[in-house]
């Protein structure tokens, strides 16, 4: 992968990277067809990164659809496909702690211990593989995206983070991996996340970001299939939760819900 990352490097073409854990989905599809219009090469990796389950049962059911997946890529324009093994990505076993001062500390980084180190142990592995200038990750995952432009400024990584906006189903439900594993009842609750943290964004102006907070959880806990983690306001470049609004500060809202025993997350920015 390096060597042929080298032998493009040099010949002047430039590289676009969109790292996944496969069971691709538009929205993945999506961020390739990005990096294709943006760069002359793109490089798409598929690796299921043990490191960042805190729950050995997410890990053990995380779909895996390589040959779908393959065709997906090819057909989106991706140039190759780096799917390592977890041998070969972690020969030894990982030691190394980042620190992230508050920014791992909430919403997912609160709910999911050494999630994000993990993460930022294999993006950090696979920016140093594969080499890419430009580099796109979706917004739907916020909280990874501020986590991957910390690791890049910390880290000196010479590459560019590119964010990309979240893609929907029809109903609004932000596409995931995980929705395949929905039950029929969980799959026709799961719009009302969306709906709420539209709510949300239409009371910020009026409402204290604690009285929306209560109004979001009310709302997705009232249907029997949803029982929400969390349900944060935050500003979206620290992701300190905001107690009030202020005028020149964009706030974040991000939730994690759980539909049956399978946990979706989505988020919104509030005033863009
Ligand atoms: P994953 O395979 O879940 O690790 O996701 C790989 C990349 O795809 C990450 O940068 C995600 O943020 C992005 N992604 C996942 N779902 C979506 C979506 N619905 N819309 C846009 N990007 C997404």
């Amino acid at each position: 992968m390096t060597a042929w990352s080298e032998q493009a490097r040099a010949s002047g073409k430039s590289i676009g990277f969109v790292p996944t854990m496969g069971a691709l989905h538009p929205g993945h599809l999506s961020l390739v067809s990005k990096a294709k219009a943006e760069n002359k090469l793109v490089v798409s990796s598929i690796f299921v990164n043990p490191i960042q389950f805190n729950k050995p049962e997410d890990l053990k059911h995380y779909p895996r659809t390589p040959e779908q997946d393959m065709a997906a890529l090819s057909d989106s324009g991706c140039d190759v496909v780096f799917c390592p093994d977890v041998k070969e990505m972690y020969p030894e076993p990982e030691s190394q702690v980042y620190d992230f001062g508050m920014l791992d500390k909430v919403m997912e980084g609160s709910f999911r211990q050494g999630h994000f180190n993990g993460v930022a142990i294999v993006v950090k592995k696979l920016f140093d593989i594969v080499r890419p200038h430009n580099a796109y990750f979706g917004t739907k995952d916020y909280q990874q995206l501020q986590i991957i432009r910390v690791l890049v400024r910390m880290e000196k990584i010479p590459v560019n983070i590119i964010a990309c906006p979240t893609i929907r189903e029809p109903d609004g439900l932000a596409m995931s991996s995980r929705n395949m594993r929905l039950g029929t009842a969980e799959r026709k609750a799961a719009p009302l996340i969306y709906q709420t943290l539209q709510g949300a964004k239409e009371r910020i102006a009026r409402m204290r970001p604690a009285e929306v907070k209560e109004w979001a959880v009310n709302q997705i806990n009232a249907n029997p299939f949803l029982q929400t983690e969390y349900f944060e306001i935050a500003d979206a470049d620290t992701l300190m939760p905001a107690e009030q609004a202020h005028p020149n500060q964009t706030l974040v809202a991000c939730t994690a819900v759980y539909a049956g025993n399978i946990r979706l997350i989505d988020n919104i920015l509030l005033n863009d």
